[in-house]
């Protein structure tokens, strides 16, 4: 129970990965508030796995790319939970395309949802945390931020954008005991991945030198591992959970 008595938010953490770094973040004894965009039901059953966990949860509804409802959602927590211990920066979308073909709006919704969605929450709780002297901002990367990739220019700049941003918050709130990083994972098993083709997910797991794709659970294993206070002497990194895909 490593996180007994901590209060944790992650944003979209009704499914996929960040359904898991919830459940995660709860069995280590952390009480945990998650937002959702459009997945209400999954919300309420996280809601009662929690509770079933002996910890309180709490689902809210809310867009990450809107600065203004990312405040509200930051003061309901603080309201609800009186403190805020972990913030993690988990939405995220792909709308791929090859550069030519990539329209405006691809660019700005992958843009705003994967990067300006970590500007939001990370200002919006760094007051609290700065009153606390106490915080543990975790933020989604992934491989394609460290490498690119061919048919995701936009997703790729938002992962690179989250890894400049997470240095220099980093650098920023150090003094306040608030500790900034990032995790880059590789191909994991989610919606988000599941729309591959039988071919593509081969040519993918080729490029793995484990020779396999991965669980949510083994990235959420790690943001418990930064969220703990193992990791107390941990600032400003990026830690690739992606069986060497970066190597
Ligand atoms: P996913 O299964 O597609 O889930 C995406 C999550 O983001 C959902 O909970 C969704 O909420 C939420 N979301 C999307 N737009 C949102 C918005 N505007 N406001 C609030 N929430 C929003 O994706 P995933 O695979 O779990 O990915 C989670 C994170 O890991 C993302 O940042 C992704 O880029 C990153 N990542 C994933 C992989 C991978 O292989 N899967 C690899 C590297 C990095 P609703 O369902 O409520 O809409």
């Amino acid at each position: 129970m490593v996180l007994e008595g901590k209060i944790a938010l992650v944003t979209g953490g009704a499914r996929g990965i960040g359904r898991a770094i919830s459940l995660e973040l709860a069995k280590a004894g952390a009480d945990v508030a998650f937002t959702y965009k459009s997945s209400s039901h999954l919300a309420e059953s996280l809601v009662s796995e929690v509770a079933a966990l002996g910890r309180k949860a709490v689902g809210i509804e809310a867009d990450a790319v809107s600065m203004a409802s990312s405040a509200e959602v930051i003061d309901r927590v603080v309201r609800e939970f009186k403190r805020l211990d972990i913030l993690v920066n988990n939405a995220g979308i792909t709308r791929d395309n090859l550069l030519l073909r990539m329209q405006e709006e691809e660019w700005d919704a992958v843009i705003q949802t994967n990067l300006k969605s970590v500007f939001n929450y990370t200002k919006a709780a760094a007051r609290t945390m700065m009153g606390q002297r106490y915080g543990r901002i975790i933020n989604l990367s992934s491989v394609v931020g460290l490498k690119g990739n061919a048919g995701q220019s936009n997703y790729a700049a938002s992962k690179a954008g989250i890894i400049g941003f997470t240095k220099s918050i980093a650098k920023e709130l150090a003094s306040r005991n608030i500790l900034v990083n990032a995790v880059a994972p590789g191909y994991i098993e989610t919606d988000m991945t599941a729309a591959l083709t039988e071919e593509q997910r081969k040519a993918v797991t080729d490029a793995i030198p484990l020779k396999r794709v991965a669980k949510p659970q083994e990235v959420a294993r790690v943001i418990l591992f930064l969220a703990s206070p193992d990791a107390d002497y941990i600032t400003g990194q990026v830690i690739a959970v992606d069986g060497g895909m970066s190597v």
